[in-house]
């Protein structure tokens, strides 16, 4: 199973409703444009690859801090606003627009070397739920490898890293979970089995948060090869105090460090919340966890075979407290 170009081209994303949501989210949207127009020194007279340019935004906010040059790639149909938008703000000596993959994209020829131009920055808004689901990074990576200046050039962001941290979910596991123990009074509990492998994305309230959170991931952009994508971690969440734990939960914190100030934005419970909420694998049953004691385990991440656009995870705890002790291996597929 391959995406081919036409998956793209009349996908979701052809719609401007989507991007009305991306454009919207100003967790996302402002820390972009503040990386780039705050700091002209990295884009004035620069030339910038934009990957999956949508409705162009990321390519504006860099023809805005002064780039020379903003190659923006898009393969579904939204190219055709990008490129009314883009005329519309007169820009259109700056940026130019390709309408294909960029794994198809052809770079016009740098006559000094006489081989494909070559970019001093790549923005690209790559990041999908739980950081890698219908995640766009490989093919930032394939341009990264194939068009980004060696030694100097920049990728924007360039590290994302991914969280893990329990909560006390009761109220919401009964209505998302147990709710098909008992369907107007008829058992429906095949379908919790099902219910249990789904990851639930959507928003944690801070509160819930009882145990340490742990970085389990950190993503080089500018450096991490695509057999990285398929992972597995070992994880340890300590708890802050004597409660249940119901769930264990997926974040990410994306950076721009080759910022004059570094900065970024979190897509945790704590922070301000944004499209990509956060994701919630349920656990068999509840931990009754005393503060100090300890989840162990492993989380694992890979690729369908059969659809490389779901991702089959993996989950194996331990824990081992003073009212209780229980283990698992679970699986889950967000799909
Ligand atoms: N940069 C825009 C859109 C981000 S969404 C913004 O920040 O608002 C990601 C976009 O990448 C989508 O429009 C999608 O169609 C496009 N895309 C995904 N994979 C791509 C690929 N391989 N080549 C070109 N575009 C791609």
């Amino acid at each position: 199973y391959e995406l081919t170009s036409s998956d793209y081209y009349f996908s979701s994303y052809s719609h401007f409703g989507i991007h009305e949501e991306m454009l919207k989210d100003d967790v996302r949207t402002s820390t972009y444009m503040h990386a780039i127009q705050d700091n002209p020194h990295l884009f004035r007279g620069k030339v910038v690859l934009d990957v999956g340019c949508g409705t162009g935004i990321l390519s504006l906010f860099a023809a805005r801090a002064g780039a020379a040059k903003v190659y923006a790639v898009e393969c579904s149909r939204i190219i055709e606003q990008a490129r009314a938008i883009v005329r519309l703000n007169h820009y259109e000596h700056v940026i130019e627009l390709f309408e294909c993959r960029v794994e198809e994209l052809q770079l016009p020829i740098d006559p000094q070397s006489g081989q494909e131009m070559q970019v001093d920055v790549i923005v690209s808004e790559w990041m999908g739920y739980f950081l890698f689901y219908e995640s766009m990074l490989e093919s930032v990576l394939y341009a990264r490898d194939k068009w980004l200046r060696p030694g100097t050039g920049l990728m924007f962001p360039d590290q994302a890293t991914l969280y893990l941290c329990a909560i006390e979910d009761a109220a919401y596991r009964r209505d998302k979970i147990d709710f098909w123990d008992s369907v107007y009074g008829f058992d429906f509990s095949c379908i919790k089995r099902i219910a249990l492998t789904e990851p639930l994305v959507d928003y944690v309230d801070a509160e819930q948060v009882n145990t340490t959170a742990c970085p389990i991931l950190r993503v080089d952009v500018g450096r991490v090869t695509r057999d990285a994508l398929d992972w597995s971690v070992r994880f340890r969440l300590t708890a802050t105090r004597n409660d249940f734990v119901h769930a264990l939960v997926a974040y990410f914190d994306i950076a721009f460090t080759h910022c004059h100030r570094p900065l970024g934005f979190s897509t945790g419970p704590a922070a301000k919340s944004s499209h990509w909420k956060q994701t919630v694998f349920y656990l068999d049953q509840a931990l009754i966890m005393n503060a100090g004691e300890a989840i162990e385990g492993t989380l694992a991440c890979r690729r369908n075979a059969s659809n490389p656009r779901d991702l089959d995870i993996g989950l194996s705890y331990r824990f081992r407290g003073k009212k209780m002790s229980a283990r698992n291996t679970l699986r889950y597929r967000l799909r």
